[in-house]
């Protein structure tokens, strides 16, 4: 037997989003039937706000009764600019300062230049100045989302 699904909430470890999904402790492929689908779905939850894809093989259940990823699971990264969007999704009129995005950029992980450098307010304001659809320049210092939506490169 399969365990029995169970609703959890989840914190999603790119941008803290909690949401709530359900969860089998475990799977049990030879006594049940799930095609490959289902086992992908059961494996792997998608955070509603920034889209990530989390591995659920990895959770962990916090005291506060809430799923995370286990430390040291979370190796996705971002490009600069999709860094900046999941952090500027968070603030309140999508707008945030240069050294406030990044110091949460580098404080949660999300990007690294290939060298391993943080990517420094100098940096994020070019960033958002190239990408002048997704981002505008509301001050010297401060960005704004324009575009909330995801995007490729
Ligand atoms: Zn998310």
């Amino acid at each position: 037997m399969s365990s029995p699904v169970q609703d959890i909430s989840m914190i999603c470890p790119s941008c803290h989003h909690t949401f709530t999904t359900w969860h089998r402790a475990s799977l049990n492929l030879e006594l049940d039937n799930f095609d490959e689908d289902y086992v992908r779905s059961a494996t792997v939850k998608v955070c509603p706000q920034c889209k990530a894809e989390i591995h659920v093989n990895s959770l962990i259940v916090g005291r506060d009764g809430i799923w995370r990823v286990a430390i040291g699971e979370n190796s996705k990264k971002y490009t600069l600019h999709e860094a900046m969007r999941i952090v500027l999704l968070e603030q309140p009129e999508h707008s945030a300062t240069t050294q406030f995005l990044s110091d949460e950029i580098a404080e949660r992980h999300l990007y690294r230049q290939k060298g391993g450098g943080i990517a420094h307010n100098g940096q994020i304001r070019i960033r958002a100045i190239k990408y002048a659809r997704l981002f505008e320049m509301m001050d010297r210092d401060i960005v704004r989302l324009i575009e909330p939506k995801p995007v490729s490169e």
